[in-house]
């Protein structure tokens, strides 16, 4: 079943999109660490504990990369099972152009605008 309006080729060039974005963020954070690996802050740890973010990598992260690199994650986990381009939240499909302009978005343009009140990511 597929549920998305994207043909193969421009699924696969969202994919490597997804990846590239992903890089470039992990990439950022590897910088960052170097750069903080000695003035590591207990309160930050602490912060970052209570975050369901499996990867060590993202704890140096600022709060957008991470909630970046979540929404990365989970579209490439959903092109991997084949429910990419679905709405989230009504379950409609999500129109291939802004799937192509934002790649990692989760919800459709009705809902986003709904949603426009209770937070301001991706943006
Ligand atoms: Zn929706």
């Amino acid at each position: 079943m597929n549920v998305t309006e994207l043909s193969e080729t421009e699924l696969k060039n969202l994919k490597d999109s997804l990846l590239f974005q992903k890089s470039s963020i992990l990439n950022k954070s590897h910088e960052f660490k170097a750069e903080q690996s000695s003035i590591s802050s207990v309160a930050d740890e602490a912060e970052v504990a209570s975050l369901d973010i499996s990867n060590n990598i993202s704890i140096h992260l600022h709060e957008r990369d991470r909630t970046a690199l979540y929404a990365i994650e989970k579209a490439l986990g959903k092109i991997a099972d084949g429910t990419y381009g679905q709405c989230e939240s009504c379950g409609e499909v999500i129109g291939a152009r802004r799937l192509q302009a934002r790649p990692f978005t989760a919800l459709c343009i009705e809902c986003m605008e709904e949603q426009e009140n209770h937070s301001n990511l991706f943006q």
